[in-house]
């Protein structure tokens, strides 16, 4: 059997932390068994999707590094598969129209909840049965197609997750295939594009668990093959409630634009409900050929910023400059400033010291613009006595306007200025870091001002 996964995405908003989580187990699962992983968007609720969040979701996708065979499939433009499909169980007897409209179905709610029981839902009243009669049918209304879901047994299916479950069918009424607009309903559409798209597994948040009964009953009736299914636990914020926007971040964008790596993205979002041993940090390719649908996590995990930090630092050391040059050009222009003609040696000399893309740009940026003098920055001269600096950081400037321009030849003028005015290496180092790039501590400083135009240190030493 060729494995077949797939992502359905909503575009009614962003990638959504949880859907890019089941949207890098289902890639890494179809990659691990050398099958194809396919995207669709879901667009069949109309008045909520938009072009805008589709093309963020896309982008989104891209920007992890996760990499359809096929699509982006919209259901929108599959309508008539659809009704195909509806027209032949609506003569097979496997669906029927029912005039019930949603008017009745809302008020008998209400009347039920001011009774104080429970709702009793749709009756049942159009489902043909042998010998029923079936009331008459009502001018004017357009009918929405049911599924004629069988009352008795049950669904049982061995969930890649959670394991075996079971739901009596009689827990299940005739879902609403296709509204009276004509436009399929989520549970029947899944069915016929994951038909369609040879689906050999679902993955998908375990929201849609009380779904699947209804969509394995739906193959049966289409005569169609089941795939596997497995249901993946929630996220929960770190408050412990189910991860949402009114705590925070919750989509990929955000997290590419607060200067998360994608590497530290996938690595961390594939420990949120999979472990492999005790290997927290990873590269895609490892998780690919470790990902065999094993070790998923039937509870929730919780979200862990600290966490998320740490192995972001862990993939920003392990890039190379010229891998991590356009991300921090895309945070540079941010704050509106040009790509430098270095960055990726920039890049490369900082990287240690940072989590994000985002703090990267910000010591990039020192080579760009002057150290503004803030009050603390004030504070730190004070401390680090560079007024009484002046004349070593003069003789300095002296050397640095004739030596050659490297990192060697600018620590031997630096160690010729201390051995002449008789100062130790941090007496003379700190109050340079400050005075070129407003920071006490960075990496050495004879490869930071090698990083630097000699022009800018010499013109930055010169204002100070
Ligand atoms: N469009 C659905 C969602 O975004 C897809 C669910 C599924 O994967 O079946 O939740």
């Amino acid at each position: 059997m060729t494995v077949r996964t797939r992502i359905a995405p909503s575009p009614t908003g962003f990638l959504h932390l949880g859907t890019a989580r089941t949207a890098l187990y289902s890639w890494a699962y179809a990659r691990h068994h050398g099958g194809q992983f396919v995207l669709r968007i879901e667009d069949t609720d109309v008045a909520r999707s938009t072009q805008e969040a589709t093309e963020q979701i896309l982008q989104a996708m891209r920007w992890l590094g996760l990499a359809w065979d096929e699509g982006p499939i919209y259901q929108m433009q599959r309508l008539d598969r659809y009704r195909e499909v509806i027209a032949s169980m609506l003569s097979g007897g496997g669906a029927y129209h029912c005039y019930t409209t949603p008017e009745e179905l809302a008020a008998q709610r209400a009347e039920d909840e001011a009774a104080g029981r429970p709702p009793r839902g749709y009756d049942g009243r159009w489902r043909p049965e042998p010998g029923k009669v079936l009331p008459p049918v009502p001018a004017g209304v357009t009918p929405v197609v049911r599924f004629k879901n069988p009352q008795d047994g049950a669904v049982t299916w061995d969930d890649l997750v959670k394991g075996p479950i079971t739901v009596a069918n009689k827990e299940l009424d005739d879902l609403i295939i296709q509204r009276s607009d004509g436009v399929p309903t989520y549970n029947f559409a899944v069915v016929v594009d994951d038909w369609d798209m040879a689906i050999s597994h679902v993955f998908r948040g375990e929201e849609h668990i009380n779904n699947t009964p209804w969509q394995i009953n739906i193959y049966r009736a289409l005569g169609a093959p089941l795939p596997r299914f497995g249901h993946l636990p929630v996220i929960l914020g770190d408050d412990g409630k189910k991860l949402s926007k009114r705590r925070g971040a919750v989509s990929v964008t955000a997290y590419a634009e607060a200067g998360y790596l994608p590497e530290g993205m996938l690595n961390y979002l594939a420990r949120l409900g999979w472990s492999h041993g005790d290997d927290e940090l990873f590269t895609a390719e490892q998780m690919v050929a470790w990902f065999d649908g094993s070790h998923l996590n039937k509870s929730p995990a919780q979200w862990d910023a600290a966490k998320l930090a740490w192995v972001n630092a862990h993939h920003l050391k392990a890039a190379s400059g010229e891998q991590l040059a356009p991300l921090v050009a895309a945070q540079l222009a941010r704050q509106g400033l040009a790509e430098p003609p270095a960055l990726p040696a920039l890049c490369a000399l900082y990287k240690d010291r940072c989590t994000t893309t985002v703090e990267l740009a910000d010591w990039v940026a020192l080579h760009l613009r002057p150290p503004v003098r803030t009050p603390e920055l004030e504070a730190l001269w004070q401390r680090h006595e560079v007024a009484a600096r002046a004349p070593a950081l003069a003789a300095l400037r002296a050397r640095l306007a004739e030596v050659e321009w490297t990192a060697p030849a600018i620590a031997a003028a630096i160690k010729a200025v201390l051995a002449e005015q008789g100062l130790k290496m941090p007496q003379l180092a700190i109050p340079l870091r400050l005075v070129v790039t407003g920071r006490d501590q960075t990496p050495a400083i004879d490869a930071v001002l090698a990083l630097f135009s000699r022009d800018d240190v010499l013109t930055r030493l010169q204002d100070a």
